[in-house]
């Protein structure tokens, strides 16, 4: 491939220049070097071509910052890998609307001349997404599990040509395997030639006469596929997470797409999530809060003893450190956060029922501090009506 001149430099424009100082100047150019202006004239033609194609790629928004990032390997994928290098013949093998840009002199519209790539060079396959329902503890430790997904993969009957076993495409009649053909165009410079897609191959200037059955002519067949997936540990509901190359097998040797899967998490009837700290709520006995005790408390890893201290409030709520759900392709995890409910004891008979009174009957302001307060509170508030 001959060295190409950088595409700023093409334009003779900065690399940082406006969408508008780049359209002036490719007019200026293509004015200048239009063949049809400068007939026989290859330096001309030369010029006009690079043009155009500094053009196509700086005017798209997404093209130019790809180029900015990576050079020419950022727009065009046969570029330096050697494959389908599209070596440019005469003006008739451009892949070029003429129509377009006299119609930019002409005050139609500009833009919208989109270039088709090369129908033989690689093309990625697509992605597949999928969904994988999950518990609350797989989400949170990770594990392995088996998805079924759909995809195309490349046919193994034809190889991937799409023709059927002992033949192979052959070279297309219309455009005579060039994958182009010559039309005439009415412009106001006179009749001129230009070249479209061959709409017979569609440009691949090879057809297939026999078709293989199992991919029909395709290449690419649909199949069901078990997939075993490791879910990374911590991830979240909602979430997706990448199996790179697990998608739709690519055409002409392209990389196949990626597995996508987002990930659902059942809910769970003891831990809730808040980013990486669980949360669960533990009911205690109202002699318990009183008195403290050492309970059991369920963590994601298994179950841990605390000791509530004496004198115990409802809501009080205590911390596990490090015992929450682990950083996603992190080191380190989150708090487990437990927060104490005290149960009233229902359903009492005469003996506990006395028992209670009993105890009643001892207690002072000392054992309700709570309770004092208010009362306080309330008589002086009552005081202030008086
Ligand atoms: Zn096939
Ligand atoms: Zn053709």
């Amino acid at each position: 491939m001959p060295d190409k001149r950088d595409y700023y430099e093409v334009l003779g424009v900065q690399k940082g220049c406006s969408d508008d100082e780049l359209k002036k100047a490719y007019r200026r150019l293509a004015k200048k070097y239009h063949p049809d202006l400068n007939p026989g004239d290859k330096e001309a033609e030369t010029k006009f071509k690079e043009a155009n194609e500094a053009y196509e790629v700086l005017s798209d928004a997404q093209k130019r910052q790809k180029y900015d990032q990576f050079g020419f390997a950022g727009v065009d994928p046969s570029y330096g890998a050697g494959a389908g290098g599209a070596g440019f013949g005469g003006f008739g093998d451009m892949d070029f609307d003429l129509g377009d840009i006299f119609g930019s002199f002409f005050g139609g519209g500009f833009g919208g001349s989109t270039r088709t790539r090369n129908p033989n060079g690689p093309i990625r396959g697509n992605d597949v997404n999928t969904q994988l329902n999950l518990s609350f503890i797989e989400a949170a430790l990770g594990c392995q599990k088996e998805v079924t997904i759909q995809r195309l993969e490349r046919c193994e009957t034809c190889d991937g040509t799409g023709a059927a076993k002992g033949t192979s495409p052959e070279s297309c009649s219309d455009c005579g395997g060039t994958g182009q053909v010559r039309v005439q165009q009415r412009t106001p410079f006179g009749v001129i030639q230009t070249s479209r897609t061959c709409p017979k191959c569609n440009g691949k200037g090879k057809v297939i006469k026999s078709p293989c059955s199992d991919c029909r002519g395709m290449g690419r067949v649909r199949h069901t596929k078990k997939i075993n997936v490791n879910v990374p540990a911590g991830i979240d509901n909602g979430q997706t997470f990448v199996m790179s190359g697990q998608g739709d097998h690519g055409v002409n040797a392209g990389p196949a797409g990626d597995l996508n899967i987002t990930v659902g998490i059942r809910p769970d009837p003891i831990f809730s999530r808040d980013g990486f700290n669980v949360w669960c709520e533990i009911p205690i006995t109202f002699t318990q809060a009183a008195l403290g005790d050492e309970i059991t408390v369920p963590t994601i890893d298994g179950k841990v003893t605390y000791e509530v201290p004496e004198g115990t409030q409802p809501g009080t709520t205590f911390r596990l450190r490090n015992k929450g759900i682990p950083f996603v392709n992190g080191r380190g995890r989150g708090d487990q956060y437990v927060k104490v409910t005290i149960e009233v004891p229902q359903n009492l008979n005469n003996k506990q029922k006395q028992a209670l009174k009993d105890f009643e009957a001892l207690a002072n302001d000392k054992n309700y501090e709570k309770r004092k307060g208010f009362f306080d509170k309330l008589k002086d508030a009552m005081k202030g009506e008086d």
